[in-house]
């Protein structure tokens, strides 16, 4: 399993910056977790190859990109971008942002090959196919409904928190899980705002730190994200103050790889 986070902005020079302003996480080239920065970030080979797009929850720093990223498309889809998401997101995705108000209602409309945008209703608890992959959606503690995510690609698994404040029924399956290469856990705010992160439901480092005794298994790199970037400096240096090995900051440019069996690669 191959994993990317696409970048949300530019340098002046093009370069992509590190700040993680929006969420976009790109699986295998395929499958995208979240569509912030889809249609700004992705690779032009990216956006021929993913159709299938995963929401965790609906504000806007992890959907804005989804209805640019139909729209630069949409005369050439030759299938529909598939958007799977719980019912509450999908609601709220039509009701306020797909519209015709704020954008086009795209799940109406179709081009010369047919619907250009379909939705797939998950169920937090449930498994589901997609592509070969497994994809467990498990309820996480936002502020909205949100939802955390568990994917196996048939010999590779990761989990990835999303949006949250401490929570528990993720940690639980997280550690009943046979194997787990790498858990992406958010981390939003430094520990200075803390009040602010229990108001909006996210994490500090030191809220963070807690969250990590509840996994049991020592055996995953852990991966953060989600850091708010007006705070990115302060949280990385909380972060690297709590002195864990298997704790690093995802990184914008980079690709991580995990494999089956023991042949676990990070680059
Ligand atoms: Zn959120």
């Amino acid at each position: 399993m191959k994993l990317e986070i696409l970048p949300s902005t530019f340098e002046r020079d093009g370069a992509a910056a590190r700040r993680q302003h929006l969420t976009t996480l790109v699986i295998d080239d395929m499958v995208a977790i979240d569509a912030g920065s889809l249609a700004v970030g992705c690779t032009e080979r990216q956006r021929q190859t993913i159709r299938d797009v995963v929401i965790s929850h609906a504000h806007l720093d992890h959907v804005a990109g989804l209805p640019l990223f139909v729209d630069d498309l949409f005369a050439t889809l030759e299938e529909p971008v598939r958007v799977y998401a719980a019912a509450e997101v999908i609601a709220v995705l039509e009701e306020h942002i797909f519209n015709w108000s704020v954008y086009p209602r795209f799940s109406e409309l179709e081009n010369d090959f047919g619907p250009v945008l379909r939705y797939t209703m998950f169920t937090p608890g449930r498994e589901f196919e997609l592509k070969g992959y497994t994809i467990l959606p498990i309820e996480v503690n936002h502020k909205v409904p949100s939802c955390g995510f568990i994917i196996n690609d048939g010999s590779a698994t990761i989990a990835l928190t999303g949006d949250t404040a401490p929570t528990e029924v993720f940690w639980e399956r997280v550690n009943g899980l046979d194997r787990l290469d790498a858990v992406l856990v958010e981390c939003a705010f430094p520990d200075e705002l803390n009040d602010l992160a229990l108001t909006s439901h996210h994490l500090t480092p030191k809220v963070l730190a807690q969250e990590i005794e509840k996994l049991d298994r020592t055996d995953c790199e852990i991966l953060i994200t989600n850091i708010k970037p007006a705070y990115r400096d302060q949280v990385c240096s909380e972060l690297a103050a709590l002195k864990m090995d298997r704790l690093d900051v995802i990184r914008v440019g980079r690709q991580y790889s995990w494999f089956g069996a023991d042949l676990r690669v990070s680059r």
